[in-house]
């Protein structure tokens, strides 16, 4: 079965076409074709490539989304890569739906009813939803009647407790929909079952906290593989400090900047999702590759951002134990976790009153898919590859299985 995956997020497109068998693999298989567009300002990266090793890059104008989508799958069949003979090669396309609202937090079928379903929710992920909507739109007319079906990014986060996901302000903000929902769902999924595989336990003996760490962060706390707390809330903006975005402050900030310095909604937005974090505080980037690099190079602000990250994110655990009432792993994942260890090092730093402890050699090799921890410790450190693509690849695989076992009884 051939199963293309949409990933669709505010300022790029990522999409991946695999090939899975009768049954599943125990480990993530590659992609027989891949595909990026990265937009920034006036230009776009455009990147495609096969299993076959054809490859191609350019800089394409970034006026038309849509034109530039169409093109990267149009390339699929074109002479760009020719990883399929023709549309028809594709049998199901899986869609990253980053907020699924009250209604959805299965992978469903996209039909008209889901697509208004994500529309209307789309308030709550502005840049996120719309984005993913054009993305079924652009699929339907390039390749027909084929199946599309909507992953929810909120999925994983449905067994959390109503004490964990309820906000504790009036109680009919709930009936509203105004309730934590939680994020990067299907990541942390996907570690929760990777753990206990590293690991050598099964999965429902198991107390996790997973730390995903890209551009935007949030934990998870899993018990016996089923999440039952999470940083990220209504919207992708609660908890950890993130690249561009805050996390929690104090809500009397943002009444007191609407009060006594006029912002708009839309200015608290944007101040808050592009202006701040670890761009906010250090003024100079908000990777943390140049964060490192500048606090190295003794720049101040680039420290404190660190220092705030760092913070946070043992504020953050050390909740997730708690909600848990103890912990077996700590699980490093997405760009920042799995790719630094100065910032893994100094989380972990004040974590061995727990019996969590590093091995340093192992830690500074950032080995993917690897226990890092000193052979003596009882709390292990695990790196974790993301693999969101994958994750939702075999949601479409699974949902086409059981069509097709109902239809063949
Ligand atoms: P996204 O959330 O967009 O999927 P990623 O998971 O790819 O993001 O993470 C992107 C972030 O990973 C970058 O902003 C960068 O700060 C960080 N990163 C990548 N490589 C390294 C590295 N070697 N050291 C520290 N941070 C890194």
């Amino acid at each position: 079965m051939k199963v293309l995956v949409l990933n669709s997020g505010s300022s790029s497109q990522k999409s991946c076409l695999y090939e899975i068998g009768d049954t599943l693999p125990d480990e993530p298989p590659g992609c027989i074709w891949e595909g990026k567009i990265e937009w920034a300002d006036d230009k776009a990266e455009y990147s495609i490539k096969n299993s076959r090793g054809v490859s191609r890059k350019d800089l394409i104008p970034a006026a038309s989304r849509a034109e530039a989508i169409e093109r990267l799958l149009h390339s699929l069949w074109s002479g760009e890569t020719q990883a399929i003979s023709g549309p028809s090669d594709i049998d199901v396309v899986g869609h990253r739906v980053v907020h699924g609202g009250p209604q959805h937090f299965e992978p469903a079928v996209v039909t008209a009813e889901v697509k208004s379903a994500i529309e209307s929710v789309s308030v709550f992920a502005p840049l996120h939803n719309r984005a993913e909507l054009q993305g079924m739109e652009i699929v339907a007319k390039l390749l027909g009647s084929v199946p599309q079906i909507a992953v929810f990014d909120t999925g994983f986060h449905r067994t959390m407790p109503l004490s964990a996901a309820t906000y504790p302000g009036p109680y009919d903000w709930f009936e509203q929909g105004i309730r934590r929902y939680g994020f990067h769902g299907i990541n942390h999924q996907y570690c929760a079952e990777r753990a206990p595989q590293l690991l050598g336990k099964k999965m429902d003996s198991l107390k996790l906290v997973t730390c995903h760490l890209g551009n935007g962060c949030s934990l998870a706390a899993i018990r016996e593989g089923r999440s039952v707390d999470t940083t990220m809330g209504f919207t992708p903006s609660e908890g950890l400090m993130m690249g561009t975005r805050s996390g929690s402050v104090d809500p009397g900030v943002l009444t007191y900047l609407m009060r006594q310095r006029q912002f708009s909604g839309q200015q608290l937005d944007e101040v808050l999702n592009k202006k701040s974090g670890l761009l906010g505080i250090s003024g100079i980037s908000s990777d943390m590759r140049q964060i490192l690099a500048a606090s190295k190079n003794g720049h101040e602000r680039a420290k404190l951002a660190f220092e705030i990250y760092v913070h946070r994110l043992q504020s953050g655990i050390g909740a997730m134990i708690g909600v848990l009432g103890g912990v077996d792993a700590l699980v490093f994942t997405a760009g920042v976790g799995e790719n630094s260890p100065e910032l893994r090092a100094a989380v972990c730093d004040n974590f061995g009153f727990l019996g969590l402890r590093l091995d340093q050699g192992k830690n500074a090799q950032s080995p993917l898919n690897a226990d890092i921890s000193a052979p003596d410790a009882t709390v292990r450190v695990l790196v974790i590859h993301a693999q969101e693509d994958w994750m939702i690849a075999r949601e479409c695989w699974n949902l086409v299985q059981t069509a097709t076992t109902r239809v063949s009884r």
